[in-house]
């Protein structure tokens, strides 16, 4: 047989079997062509066994070494089982996520000194503690973990809340278009441009609302867009679960090319299965080049359709209009295709996300809402969120007050009793006997959820300051805010102000229940307070005050602030005496004679005692004498006795440093 073919069977090149025969005991020279057949079958079985042996070989090496290695924390963390806690957590919780019985939990904490009942809050460091007992390892939540959770949830909870058994009851509802893109490629000119051409001004005259959201009108059918464009508002409605939009825009320049957010965008757009139309815009720019835009978005696997794919391109000049109609038309045609999607059932109570919210002046906290199904009234009881409260009024983009807003609508809504969210759900709450006691609960609920997160931010803000808390009520939004804005202003580092809770109205039962979780002090400006809140407060004590002129209110905040720095003590040196003669030592005293080197000494001074300049023991100047007389001070250059109570070892020739010390209220410095 060939050398070479024997390699081929055993499937090794034929220059390392040359080199191998010998070492197996063969006596085949390097040279060697054709070896006998009886010998190349030996050959055969040999290599077999040597590669086996090779084999076990390496695999003891792999094995030894492994012994070897110390465990990594990777696998230490991997051999005790990871458990991933929240910044606070019920015990029934803990026990859950541990899988093992409460009554086993309650255990382990009692071991550490903590009490506490099944359905008692423990923070992250308590139960961290016993998880690691418990033979877990503990890892603290992220925040994005916390976000992701909270997003599962509510998407649970919108998919439950959106939920249409009867089908015959839905009917179709306007597209909500959302724009995308790359910063500069004319994402706010677009939706300019369609709000100016296509919105049909009311008598009021120019639309000067900006709710988030507005609507136009194109062949009888109603388009809604979300005009605050940018991933970031569409990512913080998606973390919340809420996909709002029904078709994407995606925006991109003619003159310049695919760029790092258009990409993003097209991420989005795919993660959430979004129908787009590619607007292509700034034709009119004479740089401007389709063709060059086609050719990037084919080269990210988007094809237009002109190149035989299914991309829609629209090329349009948001500044010019050109092409604007047609855009509007696709937007029309992909509203008709994804039609089966686009129905709501009208006669329900209504369910909707925020898209934008804020604390208006005038108007107190107002957020705007897209009816995702049902039909929104004015006097509905809503709950966003953890907030609850009822619709006061109802307006629609254009500023004009609505009755109802119908599923795909933008409207915005006043009677919220806190300041909602981006992403918030909506939902309107059936009105029964006592749901204003829940309400109050929930808010009052919700308001010490924030006041914590609000707090825990001051508090590494200016951790060695102290805390003053405070809750403002105000009769009108004006004298609410000029409060606030003037105590903002009194920023001193030794204070942090906490402005925990501002309302409008008469101080209430909530406000005292949140002072007294707070330690907050409850200020009221030209509003009362009812005989039954203020028994609550003596009770809780919560010290609760009212002003009628601002400038007190703020003197008293001043003094407050004062009051909470404490003391400080103050020294003031006074003179130096010089000891000439020792007359008498007693056990806790002496009499000294000496002269003043400089300034003065009084009766009730304090003393240091310098030898070689260094403080050998301190006391008190009981009593001074001039001439054997007592006198109350002697002033530099006279000869005094003096008593010295405190250690006698005063010896001739020492110096006594006369002292004052006061203890003073400490002041802000300003
Ligand atoms: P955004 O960052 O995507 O919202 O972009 P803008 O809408 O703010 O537009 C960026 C710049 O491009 C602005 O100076 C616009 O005036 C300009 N621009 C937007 N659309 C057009 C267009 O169709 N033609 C021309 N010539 N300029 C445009």
């Amino acid at each position: 047989m060939n050398v070479t073919e024997l390699a081929r069977k055993l499937k090794v090149p034929t220059k390392e079997l040359r080199i191998k025969l010998p070492q197996l005991g063969f006596d085949i020279g390097p040279r060697a062509i054709k070896i006998p057949d009886v010998q190349a079958r030996r050959v055969m079985d040999k290599w077999h066994e040597f590669i086996e042996e090779e084999k076990r070989r390496q695999a003891r090496l792999a094995k030894e070494k492994e012994e070897a290695k110390e465990p990594t924390e990777a696998e230490v963390k991997e051999a005790k089982k990871e458990v991933v806690i929240p910044s606070s957590l019920t015990v029934r919780q803990l026990a859950e996520k541990l899988n093992l019985s409460p009554v086993r939990v309650i255990n382990e904490l009692m071991k550490n000194g903590v009490i506490a009942t099944i359905n008692k809050q423990i923070d992250f460091d308590t139960a961290a503690i016993v998880t690691e007992e418990l033979g877990f390892s503990a890892k603290e939540m992220t925040d994005e973990e916390r976000e992701q959770i909270l997003a599962k949830e509510s998407q649970k909870e919108l998919a439950k809340l959106l939920e249409e058994k009867d089908k015959s009851k839905l009917k179709s509802r306007p597209p909500v278009i959302v724009v995308m893109g790359h910063v500069d490629h004319g994402k706010t000119a677009l939706l300019d441009a369609i709000r100016k051409t296509n919105v049909v001004a009311t008598e009021a005259g120019a639309i000067t609302q900006h709710i988030g959201a507005y609507q136009v009108e194109k062949k009888g059918r109603m388009i809604t867009f979300i005009d605050t464009p940018g991933h970031r508002a569409f990512r913080s409605m998606r973390a919340r679960g809420g996909q709002v939009a029904d078709i994407a825009i995606l925006v991109i320049a003619a003159d310049d090319k695919i760029q790092p957010q258009t990409l993003e965008a097209v991420k989005i757009i795919q993660q959430e299965k979004l129908s787009f139309i590619v607007a292509i815009n700034k034709i009119d720019k004479p740089e401007a080049d389709v063709e060059r835009v086609k050719k990037g978005l084919a080269e990210i696997k988007l094809v237009p359709e002109d190149w035989g794919g299914k991309v829609i391109c629209v090329p349009i000049s948001a500044k010019t209009g050109q092409g604007m109609e047609d855009l509007l038309d696709m937007i029309l045609l992909v509203a008709s295709l994804e039609k089966g999607k686009l129905l709501a059932n009208p006669d329900r109570p209504a369910v909707g996300i925020i898209i934008e919210a804020h604390l208006d002046k005038g108007e107190g906290p107002v957020a705007t809402v897209l009816v995702q199904t049902g039909t929104l009234k004015v006097g509905d009881w809503i709950s966003v969120s953890e907030a609850y409260g009822k619709i006061r009024a109802l307006k629609d983009f254009q500023g004009k007050r609505i009755d109802e807003s119908l599923p795909g609508m933008p409207a915005r809504i006043q009677g919220l009793k806190g300041l909602a969210q981006v992403g918030d759900i909506l939902k309107v709450v059936e009105y029964k006997k006592g749901i204003k006691k829940k309400i109050k609960k929930a808010n009052l609920k919700y308001q010490r959820k924030v006041f914590a997160d609000r707090l825990k931010v001051v508090k590494e803000r200016k951790a060695e300051a102290k805390d003053l808390n405070i809750i403002i009520r105000a009769d009108v939004l004006g004298s609410l805010e000029a409060i606030g804005e003037a105590l903002e202003e009194l920023e001193y580092p030794e204070i942090n102000l906490n402005i925990i809770k501002k309302g409008l109205g008469n101080i209430v039962e909530s406000d005292i229940l949140m002072a007294e979780a707070g330690q907050a002090w409850v200020i009221g400006f030209d509003v009362n307070i009812s005989p039954a809140t203020k028994e609550l407060a003596r009770e809780k004590n919560v010290e609760v005050t009212t002003y009628d002129v601002i400038y007190k209110l703020l003197d008293d905040v001043k003094k407050k602030m004062d009051s909470l720095l404490g003391t400080e003590t103050i020294r003031t040196d006074m003179g130096q005496v010089e000891v000439l003669a020792i007359f008498r030592k007693e056990a806790k005293s002496i009499i000294i004679g000496g002269r003043v080197l400089k300034g003065k000494v009084a009766k009730g001074s304090k003393i240091e005692v310098l030898r070689e300049k260094e403080i050998i023991t301190e006391g008190f100047l009981e009593q001074l004498q001039i001439n054997k007389k007592d006198v109350a001070e002697a002033t530099e250059g006279s000869e005094c006795g003096i008593k010295f109570i405190g250690k006698p070892v005063i010896e001739i020739g020492d110096i006594l440093q006369i002292y004052k010390e006061e203890e003073k209220k400490k002041k802000l410095k300003i």
